[in-house]
């Protein structure tokens, strides 16, 4: 790391969470209007991070919000001295960590036999938690010569693969679907709570349905992109500014990548995708405001929940002309009738066709007789008859 910082005048960054309400709090023993909360003082590079986190929040988001924060991914955080002994596992409740004494910081003010009055934020925050985090942040593991690349998706999906929700439901019957687990839905209710207020790039448009394209593997050769020998071009699928033009007539284009903001804005950037005359994306989301999950097999992994995109565009959009293209079907576990599995597009071949593919589908579910897209099996996508909107 060098010394100028990439954020000049912010040494102390900020970012808020829990206080999810009622939803959030179900699984406590506490009453739902008496959420407490737990305020970090994260050392890292040579600046302060400050990172507020319910109680019954866990390891997992506190190491989401630093990942957005400091470009470290989640598998590679060291979280030193927050306990003393064995680091805490990612699903421990953040209000259920053993503290190291050295890492706390008490609140005088918080008299002891004070009872619990229903104050601001601050006033509930339980204990003040210093520790440093270590690790590299991904841009700098990319630059590194004779390291092996390594980064959130790659990571993933040597620990749970991509699982097949469409198969696994034969098989599984007696399993709860993760979008009807009340445990997701609780998960669910404190993102939308927590991160609903993403920026925008472009408004909204009226009447136009709504595209959320995964990056990795779905629209460039990631890899390859991150090669510095070798031009975006050759990483992009082939087709790809065609496709966005030509999608963009009726959809508006969300970009949501599992990765932290900072490097999927240079990605955006490499690709050509920002800034271009014939289309414009309405808004990107990263990895913070995705959720883990347990699939019916008992192996863990994120989702990407379109709700946090709906609960705030009510009137424009919602599950019925919702698409999410993306080459891992586990990401969209939680809206199983909205999710297009597409063929990842690795080492980048300069013969594939899956974008002209799902372009011919958008087509389809843009014709006036598509009313709702979950009639229509996007299990078997290509194998859709439907007609296609002419322009
Ligand atoms: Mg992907």
């Amino acid at each position: 790391m060098d010394t100028a910082d990439p954020a000049p005048e912010p040494a102390l960054a900020v970012i808020e969470g829990g206080g999810s309400g009622p939803a959030g709090a179900a699984s406590s023993s506490q009453p739902d209007d008496s959420l407490a909360y737990v305020s970090f003082a994260v050392k890292y590079s040579g600046s302060m991070l400050s990172v507020r986190l319910g109680e019954d929040d866990c390891v997992a988001d506190l190491k989401a919000i630093l990942y957005s924060l400091t470009d470290v991914p989640p598998a590679s955080q060291k979280l030193l001295g927050i306990t003393r002994g064995k680091p805490p596992s990612d699903d421990t409740l953040v209000g259920s960590i053993p503290f190291a004494p050295s890492a706390l910081k008490p609140r005088p003010q918080n008299a002891p036999g004070q009872p619990q009055e229903p104050a601001g934020p601050a006033a509930t925050d339980k204990v003040q938690v210093s520790f440093m985090l270590l690790g590299t942040p991904e841009a700098d593991r990319f630059q590194d010569p004779s390291g092996t690349i390594k980064f959130a998706e790659d990571l993933e999906d040597r620990l749970a693969g991509d699982i097949d929700y469409a198969q696994q439901q034969e098989a599984v019957k007696t399993a709860v679907p993760p979008d009807q687990d009340p445990k997701n839905l609780r998960k669910l209710e404190k993102v939308i709570a927590r991160f609903s207020n993403f920026s925008v790039m472009n408004e909204p448009r009226a009447g136009k349905r709504l595209l959320v394209l995964d990056l990795d593997y779905t629209i460039a050769d990631t890899k390859r992109l991150l090669d510095p020998a070798s031009p975006a071009s050759v990483a992009a699928r082939p087709g790809l500014h065609d496709f966005l033009a030509a999608a963009y007539r009726d959809y508006d284009i969300c970009v949501w990548s599992q990765t932290s903001w900072r490097w999927l804005e240079v990605k955006l950037i490499e690709l050509g995708m920002i800034g271009h005359d014939q289309f414009n994306i309405s808004f990107v989301l990263d990895r913070t405001p995705m959720f883990s999950i347990t699939a019916p097999g008992g192996k863990k992994h994120e989702v990407k929940p379109l709700e946090l995109i709906w609960r705030r565009w009510p009137d424009l959009y919602g599950p019925h002309n919702t698409i999410h293209v993306d080459d891992l079907s586990r990401n969209g576990a939680i809206n199983p009738k909205n999710i297009c599995k597409i063929r990842a597009y690795k080492d980048a071949p300069r013969f594939d066709t899956e974008l002209q593919a799902v372009l011919k589908l958008l087509r389809q579910l843009a014709h006036p007789s598509i009313t709702d897209f979950r009639d229509v099996d996007l299990k078997a996508w290509k194998h859709f008859q439907g007609a296609e909107k002419q322009d």
